[in-house]
């Protein structure tokens, strides 16, 4: 049974309270001119240290010269799961997804304005000491990773891995031999890998190799949630190579070639587009058979994003519950209500309904491509990717009763009884 309770009008709230991130509010800088001694990762590959297992960031240090596919970098979680990193993550044992990014002296060559990697970045800090998601990602040698998961094998800690490809002209063509390393050890029937993508450098082709060679999960970071955001954020606005089309292309191609359930798109959300713009994409993402995975806006550091608000909880809470109705308790857009402002004012359940699923936690877990527990549940939890821990947004883990009360709260759904 339920301790916990509804009002009906439970997602009511003050209009004139500014409680979303608006889309004036939400403008980034302009990127800074990087001189030209500091292009292209020029002061790592003049130096041409030789790599030496692995690579921990330390921005006092002279990166060494890394590239994929004899490297990649993976998420702090990941290489302290795989032993490579000492350290323990608050609340968390491990992480359940291997997140590799490809890597090279030049970096990522888009300059998308919420993006710790962006190439604006060059003038300050080389590519591999580059924080992503809030935190380092080690470089470390793919013989030597795909060693330690063939070792454990089924038994692996990892219930998937996930390959991001990043913008640069050798992405595609070394996401195919990352792959390959991987599948020639490790059955990817035990431990699938989805693909993160970079449509901007891809064809249709691409996509149906990275099928052939037994990727599992396909999905594009479409990031903003409208095409103005896209282009403000991932476009000419901050001279970023990226457009809208390109991105719906190969989705729609990934759409063809992986089939239902087997692709999605990233979605950031808080900045700039209303509940309403957000909640209407991800019912086009459900209604094409594929899901939507949700990062919470945070103003990364080094980011042309990095002075602005990140997400006010109770507009993050709101479009996390919504979308997860939508995902996996086939409510649609047209069953909500919203206010003038697009904000969700009811979600489209009767109360009891929701007050479970509120109850169940999962919605406001990490959303992302499946791992081997539940459908709902995924693999990839990002551990305070997109928030502090002192404030979590996306939990990596089942959020406790103290955690529930407290996203109740910031629903704006008051906690009315606790007898349990
Ligand atoms: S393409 Fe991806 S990695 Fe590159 S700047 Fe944009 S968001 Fe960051």
């Amino acid at each position: 049974m339920s301790c916990l309770t509804t009002p009906p009008a439970a997602a009511a709230h003050d209009a004139s309270a500014g409680d979303f991130n608006a889309f004036e509010t939400m403008q980034p800088r302009a990127p800074a001119r990087t001189p030209p001694e500091r292009r292209n990762g020029a002061r790592v590959k003049s130096a041409d240290l030789p790599p030496s297992g692995v690579y921990l960031p330390n921005n006092n240090l002279l990166a060494p010269h890394m590239r994929s596919p004899e490297y990649v970098q993976i998420s702090t979680a990941a290489a302290m799961t795989l032993g490579l990193m000492p350290g323990r993550m608050h609340r968390c044992a491990c992480t359940r997804c291997l997140n590799l990014l490809l890597t090279y002296p030049e970096g990522c060559r888009a300059n998308c304005a919420y993006c710790g990697l962006a190439r604006h970045r060059e003038a300050d800090r080389d590519y591999a000491d580059r924080n992503f998601i809030r935190v380092d990602w080690p470089a470390v040698p793919v013989e030597r990773m795909v060693e330690i998961v063939a070792r454990d094998g089924a038994a692996s800690a990892f219930h998937r891995m996930c390959i991001s490809m990043i913008t640069h002209p050798r992405s595609d063509a070394d996401t195919v031999a990352v792959l390959r390393a991987w599948t020639r050890r490790i059955d990817p029937a035990a431990v699938p890998v989805s693909i993160l993508s970079n449509p901007t450098t891809m064809s249709r082709d691409d996509v149906l190799r990275l099928k052939d060679l037994g990727a599992d999960i396909f999905t594009v970071a479409l990031d903003a949630a409208t095409p103005a955001i896209f282009e403000r954020t991932r476009g000419k606005g901050v001279q970023s190579p990226h457009r809208w089309s390109k991105y719906w292309e190969i989705l729609q191609a990934a759409r063809a070639i992986f089939g239902p359930q087997k692709f999605g798109a990233h979605i950031i959300i808080g900045m700039g587009e209303t509940e309403h713009e957000a909640l209407t994409l991800v019912q086009q993402l459900v209604d094409l058979g594929g899901h939507s995975h949700l990062f919470c806006f945070f103003p990364e550091r080094g980011s042309l994003m990095d002075h602005l608000p990140a997400t006010p909880r109770d507009q993050w809470r709101r479009v996390q519950l919504a979308r997860y109705l939508m995902d996996y308790a086939a409510v649609r857009l047209e069953h909500m209500r919203f206010d003038e402002h697009g904000r969700v004012v009811d979600f489209g359940l009767p109360k009891a309904e929701l007050d479970d699923i509120i109850d169940d936690g999962v919605a406001f877990r990490t959303s992302g491509c499946p791992g081997k527990f539940r459908d709902d549940i995924s693999a990839c939890d990002r551990p305070y990717g997109d928030s502090p821990p002192s404030d979590i947004a996306s939990f990596p883990f089942a959020p406790n009763r103290a955690d529930l009360r407290r996203i109740r709260r910031q629903l704006r759904v008051p906690v009315v009884r606790e007898d349990a």
